[in-house]
């Protein structure tokens, strides 16, 4: 007789859609297993359910499906109140035990501790697993219950910490013949509105092919290109890292010592970084993790504005514009925008961060909210006034203009750096607005008001 002979166990699937390196997956496979991924009604009528990322989310499902079919199994999908839907699937075939990735936020945590109550109830234990992030938050601490609040002692104490070892796919993936759920919704069945015209494919397979045509052919100069905003040199990985398509850990040991693998996966830390604040301080998602005390303005014309890259400065529109496109923005351009919104505009970094998680497919908590308040100058960026000239900037990162002239397309006829900047009679010829606000002024303003606090 095979293994089917024990009590089957449910393995809950979260932002972990993988089969490789998957800690929970490999534990409760090793007999008898539900599965399961639950589509949660909490989430889905928030306004985190936007239609770039349940579009990703779908399709990587079914990814994890064909997957799991590949080894004999297949994906059971719940639909409702996600804790109850985890002890139904774990009730209806007797389990004893329900396993899931551990997670970080405010709200997965208390998902989690809730069903891990209702669940020792019905006598059903939950067992967490690593595997969101290479090093679990809290496994390392400068001391005992404190998170590292600075990146580099950080840094170094994640690379001198023992990691885990990458576990294999399960070989067979046995699902008990009465454990049932609903096909895989499509998309315009859970969000209204239109995804981005670019948006990448969700799934595991989708995620190797990236990384490994990325390995190939970008990690060896990353440390010279991530910057190149034309030049486009960076993974793109992190949406599949937001849902878990790709182990962090897996991605890490297997890059690193190859040529270009320090720089890169130094960014795979910041992640971790990031993680391991928000664990510690939850509130951080939403409160100043610096409070300076700053008066933001209130100015609805000049969000409209950020938001449809119209501010009159390229190098912004730009980025803003790659968002809205493709659901993505490059790092040196998130930074540009959220550096305008907050110190040119003086708009809160919270209306910015709300902005970016309508729209990126890897828009995540810990990543967003926490670079927001980096950039905003609440964050872990020990200077407050660090200001960004977003005109330099275009002019450092994308020499030749052709960022700008990729995504506004009204400027695609400025030849060179001149797009950084084009003539008042230029901009009217092509319907392109004048600066909305004068950089100088605006950061002449935004210190002094900054330097009271
Ligand atoms: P690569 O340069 O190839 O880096 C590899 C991986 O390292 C990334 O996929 C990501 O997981 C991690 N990483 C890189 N830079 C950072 C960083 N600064 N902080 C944390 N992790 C990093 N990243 C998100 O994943 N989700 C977000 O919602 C998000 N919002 C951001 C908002 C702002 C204002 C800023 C300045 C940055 C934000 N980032 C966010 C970080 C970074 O911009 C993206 O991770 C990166 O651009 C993704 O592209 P990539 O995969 O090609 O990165």
């Amino acid at each position: 007789m095979g293994m089917a002979d024990g009590p089957a166990a449910v393995m809950v699937f979260t932002r972990d859609l993988r089969v490789r390196d998957n800690p929970a997956l490999r534990a409760a496979a090793s007999g008898p297993v539900v599965p399961l991924f639950v589509l949660d009604d909490d989430i889905l009528s928030s306004r985190f359910a936007r239609p770039n990322r349940v579009g990703f989310l779908v399709e990587a499902l079914s990814d994890l499906d064909v997957s799991l079919r590949d080894r004999g199994g297949r994906l059971v999908v719940g639909r409702g109140r996600w804790v109850d839907e985890v002890l139904r699937a774990a009730r209806a075939v007797g389990a004893a035990t329900i396993h899931v990735a551990d997670d970080m936020s405010a709200f997965a945590r208390h998902r989690t501790d809730t069903l891990a109550t209702d669940a020792r109830s019905h006598g059903i234990e939950v067992l967490r697993h690593p595997g969101v992030t290479v090093v679990p938050p809290g496994e390392i601490s400068p001391t005992a219950g404190a998170c590292y609040q600075v990146f580099t002692p950080y840094h170094r104490a994640w690379l001198a910490a023992p990691w885990r070892s990458a576990v294999p796919a399960p070989r067979a993936v046995e699902v008990p013949p009465d454990a049932s759920g609903i096909e895989i919704p499509a998309r315009a069945d859970l969000v209204a509105g239109a995804a981005s015209p670019d948006v990448v494919p969700g799934g595991e397979a989708p995620a190797r092919a990236r990384l490994a045509a990325w390995a190939r052919n970008g990690l060896a100069r990353y440390g010279d290109r991530h910057d190149d905003l034309p030049g486009d040199a960076t993974s793109r990985i992190s949406p599949y890292l937001h849902f878990g398509c790709l182990s962090p850990l897996e991605v890490a040991t297997r890059l690193q010592g190859r040529e270009g693998a320090d720089a890169f996966v130094r960014q795979l830390c910041w992640r971790d970084f990031y993680h391991q604040i928000l664990a510690a301080r939850p509130d951080a998602a939403r409160e100043d993790f610096k409070d300076r005390g700053d008066t933001w303005h209130d100015d609805p014309d000049g969000l409209a504005a950020w938001k449809a890259g119209r501010t009159g400065y390229p190098i912004v529109d730009a980025g803003m514009r790659q968002l809205l496109r493709e659901g993505f923005m490059h790092n040196r351009a998130r930074m540009v925008v959220a550096s305008f919104l907050t110190k040119d505009l003086m708009i809160d970094w919270r209306l910015g961060a709300a902005h970016f998680l309508d729209w990126l497919v890897d828009g995540d908590i810990a990543n967003n909210q926490l670079n927001w308040q980096w950039t905003a100058g609440t964050g872990t960026d020990a200077n407050p006034h660090r200001v960004f000239n977003p005109t330099r900037q275009g002019l450092r990162f994308d020499p030749q203009g052709d960022y700008v002239r990729r995504y506004v397309p009204e400027l695609a006829g400025v030849e060179g750096k001149n797009v950084h900047d084009p003539d008042p009679e230029i901009r009217a010829r092509v319907g392109y607005p004048v600066p909305i606000v004068d950089h100088h002024e605006a950061i002449e303003e935004f210190k002094a008001l900054r330097s009271r606090s």
